[in-house]
């Protein structure tokens, strides 16, 4: 059964951003202060137990942003915070904070929302870290088991769902590496149907997807990649309702609190500084795969990129994507077999320097990476068939640099040669 959705109002997150960006620095200053200390004071002793309680905290004050007391630097911290509101402005939720890198994110949300034993329907195509924590990890420590779907088969996730009695749907709404787009909109409404939090991992799609508008319950983000820019920090992001980063911040019973993986203030920092060109970067990111995409299809390479029109999800993407920021920066080559990939790798870095043989992604140069061997060596060989990830794939982040037609002759020397 279908679930017809209103179109969410359009939405762009530049403008939301902007908005929310606004604090000045300690004197004055145009960039936030970093706020580098670990315990903070009360005016009164009486606040110290309030604040124990859950109260008078950060989210308490409604009449200023970042009003309410803050405690103690593993706790909420003001720098954290603010950054955590733009990112909330971002995604359009209503609240959200900071984590030491995108697996904490992911590894704290899923142990806020669920307890012992309970059960969690994913996509049978995720990064090879979550698909480890979800296979492995977390049965083996806590009970909660993942039932893995093809989340393009709609009837399938109902039926996992049910069947289970999952408390979480998880998916990423463009699949590493396999490029997958997923039906936002659908999925929400199944997993809601069904009694499920929708939980998305937006990594690959910031701007141009927003989960949330779509019915996502929680985004995450590796804020290490595109958010970051530069790879030169590991950062991850949770956003939501502002009941759920309470939740994970409660001093008694919160993931974030209790397991510690939270942001430092000098890395929120940095961020900070990032977002503001996050924008113009996605659609310069988007701009070049474009170009690639199209040159490499001409010359006859198997190029998956979601802004080719036959992308099995491109006009899903362009029906749910915020307009102007393209269609990501990421695509995949598949070169049939390793070690024609590595040939046509090595040539790209070590003669054209068009780029780095390195995992990850959002970088402003081009990274390059063969997914079976690296970044998804989680999955099994069956795992792999089954997620479509061939030995020959390589996936590619592309970057900013260089002139485009400079990358795009080196790109075509490359493939011809790595024959
Ligand atoms: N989510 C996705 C889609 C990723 O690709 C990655 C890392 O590659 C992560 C999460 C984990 O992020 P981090 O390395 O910041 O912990």
């Amino acid at each position: 059964m279908d679930h017809p959705q209103t179109p969410p109002a359009s939405f762009d997150p530049l403008r939301a951003m902007a908005q929310a960006r606004h604090e000045f620095g300690e004197h004055g200053g145009v960039n936030l202060s970093i706020e580098a200390s670990t315990t903070f004071t009360v005016m009164a002793a009486t606040m110290m137990p309030r604040i124990f309680h859950g109260e008078g905290g950060p989210f308490s004050n409604t009449a200023g942003p970042t009003g309410g007391c803050y405690l103690y630097g593993r706790h909420f911290n003001p720098t954290v915070f603010t950054f955590g509101r733009m990112l909330a402005a971002m995604e359009s939720t209503e609240a959200g904070y900071a984590t030491s890198s995108g697996i904490a994110a992911i590894a704290s949300t899923l142990l806020q929302l669920c307890k012992k034993d309970d059960r969690i329907v994913a996509a049978d195509v995720l990064y090879g870290g979550t698909f480890a924590l979800l296979k492995d990890y977390l049965p083996e420590r806590t009970g909660i088991e993942t039932t893995f779907v093809d989340v393009m088969d709609l009837a399938a996730v109902r039926s996992a769902l049910r069947a289970i009695g999952a408390k979480v749907l998880y998916v990423e709404s463009m699949a590493n590496p396999t490029l997958l787009v997923c039906d936002l909109p659908k999925l929400a409404a199944i997993a809601h149907e069904c009694g499920a939090q929708f939980v998305v991992d937006n990594t690959f799609s910031p701007l141009l997807l927003t989960p949330a508008r779509h019915g996502a319950d929680v985004v995450l983000h590796s804020a290490t990649k595109f958010l970051s820019g530069a790879s030169d920090v590991i950062a991850g992001a949770v956003c939501g309702r502002r009941e759920l980063i309470a939740s994970m911040m409660d001093l008694h019973t919160g993931s974030l609190m209790l397991l510690g993986p939270v942001m430092d203030p000098k890395i929120a920092h940095e961020l900070t500084l990032r977002l503001p060109h996050l924008g113009i970067r996605m659609q310069e990111h988007g701009r070049r795969a474009m170009a690639y995409a199209l040159r490499l299809r001409e010359i006859g390479a198997a190029v998956v990129y979601p802004g080719l029109p036959d992308h099995p999800q491109h006009a899903l993407l362009r029906s749910l994507s915020n307009p102007g920021y393209g269609f990501g920066g990421l695509l995949t080559i598949d070169l049939q077999s390793l070690e024609r990939a590595n040939r046509f790798m090595e040539i790209l870095q070590n003669e054209h320097s068009f780029g780095f043989m390195a995992v990850s992604l959002g970088y402003f140069d081009t990274l390059m990476s063969s997914s079976a061997s690296s970044t998804s060596s989680e999955l099994g060989d069956d795992e792999l068939l089954r997620a479509g990830i061939s030995k020959g794939l390589v996936r590619m982040s592309v970057g900013l640099t260089g002139t485009l037609e400079q990358r795009l002759q080196q790109l075509e020397d490359a493939y011809a040669r790595s024959r």
